[in-house]
């Protein structure tokens, strides 16, 4: 047996094992469709640099100890006594194959998946935290914090439209929390490619703990983007129906205004019945989409 505060095994089985009941991961209520594939685990200091660097360049970003205190106002914690548990949700292949085929609209199983998906997230939020505390341990989803700003934009991901409205900064962000748990490096469109692609959803939560640092297998922020990396690639970029991507990254307003006005309303009338913020077809029929760019994989030299 092993210890919730200090072995991260705790908390890795914790996410794997909720994930893995159909009961909490169904694409859709009452479907035995699977929501999210295999998730990715990772662990970060609550001091680490990446933090700091955020909070720098975005002053209105909170820190790992920001988040906590919010929750714990009392607590003597220091930034070094915290860590941070990040995970990654892979959309499955079956969600991947329908969406690759989509051009200007998204698929129904993204749709699903962008909505009841994203509860299912929340719900892995609550419950990490509520175990975590059943360990005596002290944990908060700075997410769950922000409730009504970075809960669903996750941190204005492609496709993402801020609860808080177009826009709105999201003060914790869950692809910062990914990058410097090890979980991957940022692309052209903003997304982050993980070791399982970039067609993910993020979570994140803070806890008093001794988890160890997970190694991050790259040196720079855009490491595993063929673009930054080799010069070539923009396949998300000529994927997105807006015209939101260019070699200067993605233009949020316009990837914002394409999923308010586009989108959502197509996913109400023809998909769910009810306006979902989903898009993400510079996620799909990409190289990045299912895992690191081959050339860019760790041990490929490059
Ligand atoms: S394809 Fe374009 S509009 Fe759609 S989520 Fe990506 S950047 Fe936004
Ligand atoms: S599709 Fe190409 S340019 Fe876009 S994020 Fe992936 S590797 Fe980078």
């Amino acid at each position: 047996m092993y210890s919730a505060a200090d072995d991260p095994r705790f908390f890795e089985a914790l996410v794997h094992g909720y994930l893995a009941n159909p009961r909490h991961n169904s694409i859709e209520p009452g479907s035995s469709e699977p929501a999210w594939d295999t998730p990715l685990v990772g662990f970060a200091r609550g001091d680490d640099p990446v933090f700091v660097a955020l909070r720098e360049r975005e002053p209105g970003r909170w820190t790992p100890l920001d988040a906590f205190r919010l929750a714990f106002p009392d607590t003597d914690a220091t930034a070094a006594d915290l860590a941070v548990a990040a995970w990654a949700l892979p959309q499955t292949l079956a969600t991947r194959q329908e969406a690759r085929k989509r051009r200007e609209l998204p698929g129904r199983r993204w749709a699903l998946a962008r909505h009841f998906g994203g509860e299912i997230n929340e719900a892995l939020r609550r419950h990490a935290v509520e175990m975590l505390r059943s360990e005596d341990m002290q944990a908060c989803a700075p997410a769950l914090l922000e409730r009504g700003n970075a809960d669903e934009a996750e941190d204005a991901a492609p496709g993402a439209v801020s609860a808080a409205g177009p826009g709105a900064p999201s003060r914790w962000s869950e692809r910062e929390a990914a990058y410097a748990s090890g979980l991957g490096t940022f692309g052209l469109c903003d997304a982050l490619i993980t070791p399982s692609g970039k067609a993910v959803r993020l979570g994140s939560i803070v806890a008093r703990a001794s988890w160890p640092t997970t190694p991050r297998p790259y040196k720079g922020r855009h490491d595993w983007c063929l673009f930054f990396a080799l010069g070539k690639c923009s396949a998300c970029a000529r994927r997105c129906p807006a015209g939101a991507i260019t070699d200067a990254g993605r233009d949020k307003s316009k990837c914002r205004a394409y999923v308010r006005d586009v989108t959502a309303p197509f996913v109400s009338t023809e998909l769910l019945g009810f306006p979902v913020d989903a898009c993400g077809l510079c996620q799909t029929a990409v190289p990045c989409e299912k895992s690191i760019p081959a050339a860019l994989r760790p041990g490929r030299g490059v």
